[in-house]
């Protein structure tokens, strides 16, 4: 039975464009949208900006190149260059796998976006989305304030899970769209007091080295927490290894519970693999210390809107270019599978059918995957914007995410400076002239 609120909920404040979730793409879209003049709200529930670039531990940035030039460019480049800066070990031009100082991040999305103009409200959760007849009217947020009421003439859902879209009416798909089935998932962690001479000298922990540490590990049969050899790690700061290693399967991003138990499990992985590190690898991890677990737990994949276009694996192979594109993505399709997928025999073909790129192939995204079908006033970006459930495993990564958000943001301004308020009936011609004017690059 649902219980009726008994006062009505005051209104915190009044906005042309209001962001929910701080991401990558919600701090490129807030700092775009303030830069283009509209009065703008970044709503994170989180303490810190940059989603699970900080707050989520991941310890390195998705190529940013395409092997021949840098791809994300505009705010994207802005983020990435000022994130490497304060980071003595990194290659000043290095453009690949760039490893990540989360609190260095932190700090470079405050200064993008409080830079800009928006305002940043911390710990304030989005709750519920009021809409009539596709549009919305109102964000209803929690905090120590209590329940307020935002409004806007705008709306950009960057929450990762389509949040707001989903709970506005959107329609959108969850996994695979049957089963709700999604990619596995991993709670990121750090370990420090590592020896970076053996670390660097020893054998390399990643997966696909046969004589990595975690084989020995999962061979011992003494860490049962740890049930695959997923493993990426980069070194982020003296004796410090940022890790994205280990899987949790069936965590729904959208179902408390779940991230909740998940959060639990995925300490405990952490723990193991410090230990089994420890134990398999005491050169570099015998006095390893294990600092931190992710405050959010690792979400690859929940829902996807539908939006006017849906990208798709055929767009990946003809290397697609649209006349609204918004950035290129040139990440190959990548999907942590499940143990059961692969029993039930959906084993991992997709490399084979949708091959990594070769030096200068990407596709573009257009602005119609953003935008979804049934709302009039919101836009979406990051990781659930309009695409299939595999070409997901593409442009979910942050670079491209970061230019997805750029896009939103500057096409959030135009839409509430518009007299329509229509994201669907926007001038992408003007839109696709205002990115190039602010770095941005694609076709
Ligand atoms: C384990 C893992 C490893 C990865 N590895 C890499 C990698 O090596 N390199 C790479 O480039 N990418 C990697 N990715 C992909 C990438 O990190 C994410 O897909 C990307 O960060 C998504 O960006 P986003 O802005 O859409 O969402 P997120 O980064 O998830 O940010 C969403 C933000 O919204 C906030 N939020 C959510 N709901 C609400 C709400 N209702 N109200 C208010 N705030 C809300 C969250 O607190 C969060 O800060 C990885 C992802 C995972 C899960």
């Amino acid at each position: 039975m649902g219980y009726q609120l008994q006062e009505p909920i005051p209104c915190a404040g009044s906005y042309d464009v209001i962001v929910a979730g701080g991401g990558p793409a919600g701090c490129a879209a807030a700092a775009a949208a303030a830069r283009s003049g509209a009065k703008t709200l970044l709503v994170e529930s989180a303490g810190a900006l940059g989603g699970m670039g900080t707050s989520g531990l991941v310890p390195a940035w998705c190529p940013f190149s395409d092997q021949e030039t840098i791809l994300y460019r505009g705010i994207a480049q802005e983020v990435f260059e000022a994130c490497k800066k304060g980071m003595p070990h990194v290659k000043p031009d290095a453009l690949d796998w760039v490893p990540i100082d989360p609190e260095r991040l932190k700090t470079v999305y405050d200064d993008l976006v409080a830079g800009s103009g928006a305002e940043i409200l911390f710990n304030t959760f989005i709750g519920r989305a009021e809409a009539k007849g596709g549009t919305v009217e109102a964000l209803v947020a929690a905090n120590k304030a209590g329940l307020s009421a935002y409004t806007a003439k705008v709306y950009v859902d960057c929450t990762g899970d389509a949040d707001l879209a989903a709970w506005a009416g959107a329609q959108f798909h969850k996994g695979d769209g049957k089963t709700g089935e999604v990619q596995m998932s991993t709670h990121c962690f750090i370990l420090s007091n590592v020896d970076d001479y053996a670390y660097w000298t020893g054998p390399s922990l990643h997966t696909s080295n046969p004589g990595s540490p975690i084989y020995k590990i999962l061979a011992s049969g003494k860490y049962p927490e740890i049930i695959d050899a997923h493993m990426c790690n980069n070194t982020i700061g003296p004796g410090t290894v940022g890790f994205n290693a280990g899987h949790l399967v069936d965590v729904d991003g959208t179902d408390p519970k779940s991230t909740s138990e998940a959060l639990m499990k995925g300490r405990k992985i952490a723990r193991a693999m410090r230990d089994g590190l420890a134990e398999f690898d005491p050169a570099a991890f015998g006095n390893a210390f294990l600092v931190e677990t992710g405050a959010l737990m690792g979400i690859r994949e929940s829902r996807r809107i539908v939006g006017d276009y849906t990208l798709t694996e055929d767009d990946y192979l003809a290397k697609a270019v649209f006349p609204d594109e918004v950035c290129r993505c040139s990440y190959y399709i990548d999907i942590h599978r499940s143990p059961k997928d692969k029993k039930e025999g959906k084993t991992d073909d997709t490399l084979k059918k949708y091959p990594p790129y070769g030096k200068g192939e990407s596709f573009g995204v257009p602005y119609r995957c953003l935008t979804p079908k049934s709302l009039k006033n919101v836009l979406v970006a990051g990781r659930s914007i309009s695409c299939t459930r595999a070409l997901q495993g593409s442009t979910r990564v942050m670079p491209v995410c970061l230019a997805v958000g750029q896009a939103a943001g500057t096409a959030a301004a135009m839409a509430a400076g518009s007299g329509t308020v229509d994201v669907h009936r926007l001038d992408t011609k003007l839109l696709r002239e205002k990115l190039r004017k602010a770095g941005a690059y694609f076709r």
